[in-house]
């Protein structure tokens, strides 16, 4: 294919920051030079046509024990293929802050030294002239608002540095909300809804114009958002609970609730949430992305559908090792019958209207 038909990807979500600020040893990489390790890089990304994404800070919480064990039933005896994987307990606000102000300045210094190259976008104006011209697009968001106080100081400061999109939980409980667990299998509705402060949280980004991502959110909680928000749902990086009974997945109600309010879906890559088994590490076919996509379009249309890979935070699909490989998924789904329309739609236009309708403009 060559570069003037080649269509722009904008992602929901990628885990590069975190995953760059975390490194250590052998892992150690930047965002602005060719590596092997991880997903995405900037030369990676202008390959394989990503025009830009939702850049996660993730605080991740010390020594989580991620083991799964397997569940048992009423007799004591363990359900083949099933697993239990424990959260961690409450993050403490100072740790959060701190990182995210470090992880934060990598962003924006990355963005200094890039030249131009990469811009960090707050408006759908900005987000589209940096489609048009090739100038990389990162758009910031906080997995998980522990960073945050419960009066939304930080968020008003957050917001004024650049801040446009905000998952309330990762899946550990904070003070705004409650988060599904990894379990398998098993439905959303694991706890209660938004606290207090999560309601207030939601209204203040609808008054400022950030995104709240319901990937993450429990079932209550994201039923408590669909009330209280006027913006368009927005689940960045989640899949379809019918084919892959994850509580990280959205069931049918929850999709048609995004399409009623002319939100979107960004299909993750992750092989846990695609695979009707579950399974993180079996080897997977990328055509299990396609499956996804197909059935979200086709339960609530094509505009709702976009892409939210996880790259730097997901174990991929064997045929997608990288962001070089996007190109590969656009001709699965154009083998599996979505239209160039449906590919623009998917792949870039559908987040751009969302944001536009969103981040007023
Ligand atoms: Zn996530």
């Amino acid at each position: 294919m060559t570069d003037a038909t080649r269509i722009s990807v904008f992602d929901g979500h990628n885990d590069t920051l975190t995953q760059i600020r975390n490194a250590s040893g052998d892992e150690r990489r930047t965002f602005l030079r060719r590596s092997d390790r991880g997903h995405i890089d900037l030369p990676r990304a202008r390959e394989g046509g990503l025009g830009g994404g939702f850049f996660a800070i993730f605080t991740s919480s010390p020594e989580w024990d991620r083991t799964p064990r397997p569940m048992v039933d009423a007799e004591g005896a363990e359900i083949p293929g099933s697993r239990v994987v424990h959260l961690p307990p409450r993050l403490p606000r100072r740790r959060a802050l701190a990182y995210t102000l470090s992880v934060m300045s990598d962003l924006f210094r990355l963005e200094e030294e890039s030249g131009g190259d990469m811009k960090v976008v707050r408006n759908a104006a900005e987000l589209r002239k940096c489609l048009a011209e090739g100038t990389f697009a990162a758009a910031l968001h906080i997995e998980g608002v522990e960073a945050i106080d419960t009066r939304l100081e930080a968020l008003d400061v957050f917001h004024a540095a650049g801040l446009r999109s905000l998952g309330p939980v990762w899946s550990r409980p904070n003070a705004f909300a409650h988060g599904v667990p990894f379990d398998f299998p098993r439905g959303p509705d694991t706890g209660p809804g938004l606290t207090a402060a999560g309601k207030r949280l939601v209204r203040r980004c609808n008054q400022l114009g950030v995104v709240v991502d319901l990937s993450h959110l429990n079932e209550a909680g994201f039923w408590d958002v669909s009330r209280i928000s006027d913006a368009p749902l927005v689940a960045t990086h989640s899949c379809a609970w019918t084919l892959a009974s994850s509580p990280r997945n959205l069931t049918d109600a929850q999709l048609d609730a995004i399409a009623s309010s002319g939100g979107i879906v960004g299909i993750n890559f992750h092989r846990g949430f695609l695979r009707s088994d579950g399974d993180a590490t079996a080897p997977t076919p990328l055509t299990e992305i396609v499956r996804h996509a197909r059935y979200v379009a086709d339960r609530i249309g094509v505009e709702h559908v976009g892409l939210g890979s996880d790259f730097d935070g997901a174990n991929m699909p064997s045929d997608l090792q990288d962001v070089t490989r996007l190109p590969v998924l656009l001709d699965a789904l154009r083998t599996a019958g979505f239209s160039e329309g449906d590919l623009r739609a998917i792949a870039h236009e559908n987040w751009v209207r969302v944001l536009e309708e969103t981040w007023f403009g």
